[in-house]
């Protein structure tokens, strides 16, 4: 498997284990060589680990390796470390989300709980302020973890020069190089364009511009029901703007969200104002007048409609970004959606490079992507590591919040597994009638035989705090009695 290190027939005294000090020598583990000993006569430094990528894959990966003793380096071009995630993603969607929540119950749901506001205004200019503020804490937050785990940060784009070299276009000008004795690939993704429509990030925007606009838009258009459009949705609407959603497929929330919990979801955000327009494609876009015109139709083909927008979301999905890595220059390779292909250590067609997050296999999420970079750390120093990707929980942080984790009831449908399915609205749920936040329910599906937990789907609020002790559940292989004996404190949601 590791090739590229040193056979264990090599000295002794120049060998160390990888991740272990001296004094914790255990001649069962493989080698690496001590760079300053084997001295390089080339340009290139060595490490031990070279990451590209400094997203949560990459510095999670980055930090950890650090930790377990590795001479590690991440290359990052954004300028800033922590990615899609912290810059553009999970982040700064989350201050919007909260803040216009926060908005939008002062104007419309603070009156008959006691509280009358005098005349309330929308600043968006802080409320964006409010959002870097989080997003640069963050993002410093890292470098600071870089510094304390001995991890080099270059500062520029990788590009493979060869098996075990990555050239550095550096952001400060000029180039580097870095060899790696392991190297893993974090690039991430990217927006998927809508073919017709020329991303403009102010009119035409992906995710990257709706964290960003400058002020409310009349109408907006949302291409794409999955949870980046309804969130993203969800921000505008709360702050002013008409919000129409418009989905190929016939239920909001993407292919992952239960159907019972989708059909509830989308008919407590149609009370809050937004528009769905389900079973629906668009056909093209026209952006040369004041106002965008988005040509419509039915999935199937039928009338066309125009829809009037102000500023048009694309969220119709995220693609892997591999582009300029030069991957195809070593011959790794990518599926037929763009994804690098790896077995189940993450390793590539060469082994001493594994690929984590974003860019490869499994759900597009943060916390996934860092499991990830654990386990490949793992792999790297233990020879072993693990993810399980049955337990890997989503969420949408909508008001109320949609989150699950296991399987659909469609998904154990269709495996022919006989179950049982227990569901509780929050409007009997005493915390949730105190708050006057009733909407939602939590559904459990378990095997009918074994009572073992198959899926759990809240919609509710705080639904993604309490989707944890769900994938603490299905972690542990519980039941759902395990679930229904343990004592939660009253009144909780939970
Ligand atoms: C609007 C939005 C909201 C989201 N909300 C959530 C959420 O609430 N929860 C959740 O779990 N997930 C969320 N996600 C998804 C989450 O952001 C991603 O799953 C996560 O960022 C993936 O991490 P990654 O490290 O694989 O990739 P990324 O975070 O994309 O990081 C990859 C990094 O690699 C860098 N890079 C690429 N190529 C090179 C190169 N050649 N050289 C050097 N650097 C390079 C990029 O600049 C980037 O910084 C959201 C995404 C978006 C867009």
């Amino acid at each position: 498997m590791f090739k590229t290190l040193i056979p264990k027939a090599t000295s002794r005294s120049l060998l160390r284990p990888v991740g272990q000090a001296s004094s914790t020598f255990r001649p069962s583990t493989f080698y690496l060589v001590d760079r300053a000993r084997r001295g390089y006569a080339t340009e290139a430094e060595e490490k031990d680990l070279v990451i590209i990528g400094g997203g949560v894959a990459g510095y999670v990966a980055a930090i950890k390796a650090g930790q377990a003793g590795l001479k590690v380096a991440c290359i990052e071009k954004r300028g800033a470390l922590g990615g899609t995630c912290l810059n553009v993603g999970c982040i700064p969607s989350k201050s919007l989300l909260n803040n216009s929540h926060l908005y939008h119950t002062i104007l419309h749901d603070t009156k008959n709980r006691g509280i009358e506001v005098g005349d309330v205004k929308l600043n968006l200019e802080q409320m964006m302020k409010a959002k870097e503020t989080s997003v640069s804490g963050l993002t410093k937050g890292i470098e600071f973890l870089f510094k304390k785990n001995n991890v080099e940060y270059i500062r520029g784009t990788g590009a493979f020069a060869d098996e075990h070299t990555v050239a550095v276009n550096l952001i400060d000008g000029g180039e580097t190089s870095v060899r790696g004795k392991n190297i893993i690939i974090a690039t991430g993704s990217e927006a998927t364009p809508f073919p017709g429509l020329s991303i403009d990030e102010k009119r035409v925007v992906t995710s990257t511009g709706a964290i960003a606009l400058k002020e409310v838009p009349k109408k907006m258009v949302v291409i794409g029901g999955g949870i980046i459009g309804l969130e993203m949705g969800s921000v505008w609407s709360r702050l002013g703007a008409e919000v129409t959603v418009v989905e190929f497929l016939g239920q909001i929330g993407g292919p992952g969200m239960d159907a019972e919990i989708s059909k509830m979801t989308q008919k407590i955000l149609q009370k809050q104002g937004m528009k769905f327009k389900l079973n629906t494609k668009v056909t093209k876009g026209d952006d040369s007048g004041d106002t965008i015109k988005i040509s419509v139709e039915a999935a199937k083909g039928g009338k066309e409609e125009t829809l009037d927008a102000d500023v048009v979301l694309v969220a119709i999905g995220r693609r892997p970004y591999t582009a300029g890595l030069g991957v195809e220059n070593i011959g790794i390779e990518t599926d037929e959606r763009g994804r690098l292909v790896i077995d189940q250590e993450y390793r590539t067609k060469l082994p001493h490079i594994r690929v984590i997050g974003d860019c490869t296999f499994g759900p597009m999420l943060a916390h996934k992507a860092e499991e990830e970079a654990v386990a490949a750390v793992e792999f790297i120093t233990k020879n072993y590591g693990h993810v399980n990707y049955n337990a890997i929980p989503s969420v949408m942080y909508t008001h109320p919040e949609v989150a699950w984790v296991g399987q659909t009831e469609a998904e154990v449908k269709n495996s022919g597994v006989k179950y049982n399915v227990g569901s509780f609205p929050f409007s009997a749920n005493s915390r949730a009638k105190t708050n006057l936040d009733t909407d939602g329910i939590v559904k459990f599906i378990a095997d009918a035989e074994t009572d073992r937990i198959l899926g759990i789907h809240i919609v509710g609020p705080n639904a993604g705090e309490m989707i944890a002790e769900g994938t603490l559940a299905l972690e542990y292989g519980a039941s759902s009695e395990d679930v229904a004996r343990t004592s939660h404190a009253h009144p909780t949601l939970a």
